[in-house]
């Protein structure tokens, strides 16, 4: 008998009892801008930036609009200069070549290893080619590089490692939440991502300078005195006539539905490392896929999971997918000729030009991708993996029965 699953791939958990009522508890004094306070009242963005800072052990943190607005936000704090280089992944979502863009630099994308992180070998091959002063390093799907490796490569050629963790928040490696090996960090709180507030975003670094100019960017005018968790006046005082103001502050609102989230986060990502753990135990008994390597200093948030089909083609793959979506699986392939959803690549983002990246391509051609929502059982969990291989497998005999 075959069995066909049932649960929403999409379908997120509701925001929790306390979040609602602060909420509500927001929209009752009317004041939702994170400004706009009554005398000696603390707002909700303030306190959401202090408790993350403390959370992730950063000096200082600032609450945004967006993980892509964080992303643009460091990148102008930085300085970045119209045309400037900005190294960065080929394999991440577009969010991150567009805050490049965003921010006027020219993204210069390097090659993914068949584990889905950064190839350091071509890191260094690019930045021959084309010498730049930032890494925007993108863990992309929470697959997290040789961070010790990554950091030694930086400081020996002075280049600014910003970190894109939104796939992160809550990892680890080697002991180290993810965003504290890099001069920044950016998060996000939009739907999908580890806290929900339907969009949001996070700032953390330990560079007073750097925060002063992305508080003055966001939008703070000269009331930047209201944050707990920014660097002290005397450093605004420097820069703040000289940063433009491009509004993209949190609001009140976001802030207060996130806060209680922060307090169940570590909770959430034991629950989200089970569920990968009972999919992963069903698929690693598919004969033909291929899970990426994982190393043991890497403490993943896995709320999604990736797996290759290295020996099927284009149309094999397709059919698998149909297969599974018959069976009520929704899995992304990185490979498809055309964009679809959330998921790009490289060659969908046409306004960086023409790309050379063989490996990335070969990796790309036959990756999946899978959410793991926290509605999902570990029964539920067991089923789709389950099959899964039993998709991968049924195909395989397609395949040879054909030749
Ligand atoms: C979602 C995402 C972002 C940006 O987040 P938004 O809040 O949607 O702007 C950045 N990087 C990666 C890898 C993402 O998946």
């Amino acid at each position: 008998m075959t069995q066909r699953f049932k649960g929403e791939f999409t379908q997120q958990e509701p925001i929790a009892k306390e979040g609602i009522e602060r909420a509500l508890a927001v929209l009752r004094t009317g004041r939702l801008h994170r400004y706009n306070l009554a005398p000696r009242e603390i707002s909700e963005s303030a306190l959401l930036e202090q408790e993350f800072a403390a959370y992730t052990g950063a000096r200082y943190c600032l609450a945004v609009t967006s993980g892509g607005y964080a992303m643009t936000t460091v990148l102008r704090a930085l300085g970045l200069r119209p045309g400037e280089t900005v190294l960065t992944n080929a394999f991440t979502l577009s969010p991150v070549p567009g805050a490049i863009a965003a921010a006027g630099g020219r993204p210069v994308l390097v090659e993914t290893t068949e584990d889905l992180l950064i190839d350091l070998d071509d890191l260094e091959r690019r930045m021959a080619a084309q010498p730049s002063r930032i890494l925007l390093l993108s863990h992309m799907r929470g697959h997290i590089v040789d961070m010790d490796a990554m950091t030694a490569w930086c400081r020996e050629r002075s280049v600014i490692l910003v970190e894109d963790c939104a796939h992160t928040m809550g990892a680890t490696w080697n002991g180290v939440k993810s965003g504290r090996h890099g001069h920044a960090a950016c998060y996000s709180t939009q739907t999908y991502k580890h806290m929900n507030s339907g969009e949001g975003g996070l700032i953390v670094s330990d560079d007073a300078d750097l925060m002063a100019r992305a508080t003055v960017l966001s939008g703070s005018y000269m009331l930047y005195g209201r944050h707990l968790a920014g660097p002290p006046d005397e450093v605004f005082a420097r820069v703040r006539l000289e940063t433009p103001n491009c509004s993209g502050r949190m609001d009140d609102l976001r802030a207060a539905i996130l806060r209680p989230q922060l307090a169940t986060l570590e909770e959430n990502c034991r629950r989200w490392n089970e569920r990968y753990e009972a999919v992963a135990r069903e698929l690693a008994q598919a004969a033909g896929l291929r899970l990426p390597h994982r190393s043991a200093a890497e403490g993943f948030v896995a709320s999604s999971i990736q797996f290759n089909l290295p020996a099927f083609d284009a149309a094999q793959i397709e059919e698998f997918l149909a297969r599974a979506r018959e069976r009520g699986v929704e899995l992304k392939w990185f490979g498809a000729p055309e964009p679809a959803g959330y998921t790009s690549r490289h060659s969908s983002w046409a306004y960086l030009g023409e790309q050379d990246l063989p490996d990335t391509d070969r990796v790309l051609t036959t990756l999946i991708d899978m959410r793991l929502p926290l509605t999902f059982s570990l029964d539920d969990c067991r089923t789709v993996g389950a099959i899964i291989r039993e998709c991968v497998h049924d195909q395989a005999v397609a395949g040879s029965q054909r030749q």
